[in-house]
């Protein structure tokens, strides 16, 4: 089976190596598929996002890089963007200028749940103590309010977006074992994965298993969790792996945890980008 990161970000974001290097890593490794993922809010950007006047120079140095390494790596060039409604959106219209292979969506930040309401929004993926104070401007610090906006979120965008791979599914869990602030075990949390996954087959998305809050010590264990992964394959949902990778030395981070979890869930196949789409392969 091929060996493949379609999660990946370098020094064009917030990454710690640069492209290039990571290319020569991904081959020392006997990787087969490299594809990079900027995390991008096209035409915006905060502090570790591409900045908007990079982004041709990126998309030209990616392709460098798939020339040089044609025939050793195969190498691929996307984008992981934000939703955050009517600000940005994963969809292949909004980026079809930039001419990439493929989007990862992903929600980095929720947003107050009454319309109009003009508060920070809840920053799912930040330190821990910002996501607890963001939690109490923006939800007042209920949790299952907030949680449950998440997956409306996150249904809306799957449901909505022209994209390819639904990043770190149940990212909401990353700092959930130092706040508590939901019961992961709770029949309304269930409720919500179940609804979750039939919109996510329903779309045909691709859902990644993300080992990145292992390599990066977030949290020790894999989006998503078991139970939302054997809830996916329940329902059909395609499964790919990823590592959410900022360095060169966590492109395949936790790759074994994340077979045995794919194989535990019921999965037998995984999907790889070629030339001409998304095709599976025998896990
Ligand atoms: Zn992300
Ligand atoms: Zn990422």
């Amino acid at each position: 089976m091929r060996l493949a990161t379609y999660h990946a970000h370098t020094t064009r974001c917030d990454g710690g190596d640069s492209p290039s290097r990571l290319a020569e890593a991904a081959l020392a490794s006997g990787m087969t598929d490299l594809g990079y993922s900027a995390h991008a809010a096209w035409p915006f950007a905060t502090e570790w996002h591409l900045r908007p006047g990079d982004y041709e120079a990126y998309v030209a140095e990616i392709r460098e890089l798939e020339r040089r390494f044609a025939g050793k790596l195969t190498i691929r060039c996307g984008f992981e963007a934000d939703y955050l409604p009517g600000v940005s959106a994963p969809d292949r219209g909004l980026y079809a200028r930039f001419k990439i292979d493929y989007l990862i969506g992903s929600i980095h930040y929720v947003g107050a749940a009454y319309p109009g309401e003009i508060a920070e929004p809840w920053s799912v993926d930040g330190p821990t103590e910002t996501v607890a104070a963001t939690l109490d401007a923006a939800f007042g610090g209920d949790g299952k309010r907030a949680v449950r906006a998440y997956w409306n979120l996150m249904r809306d965008m799957v449901s909505h977006c022209r994209f390819d791979i639904v990043g770190h599914a149940d990212l909401i869990r990353k700092r959930n074992g130092a706040l508590g602030f939901f019961d992961e075990s709770a029949p309304w949390y269930r409720k919500e994965l179940e609804r979750t996954a039939k919109a996510i087959a329903r779309a045909g998305k691709i859902v990644e298993i993300n080992t990145g809050a292992i390599s990066r010590g977030a949290m020790d264990d894999l989006y998503p969790s078991a139970e939302f992964l054997s809830i996916l394959y329940k329902q059909g949902a395609r499964l790919t792996v990823n590592s959410d990778a900022h360095a060169a030395k966590d492109l395949t981070s936790a790759y074994d945890r994340a077979y045995r979890a794919a194989r535990e869930a019921g999965f037998t196949e995984l999907w790889f980008l070629d030339s001409g789409g998304w095709v599976p392969e025998a896990l």
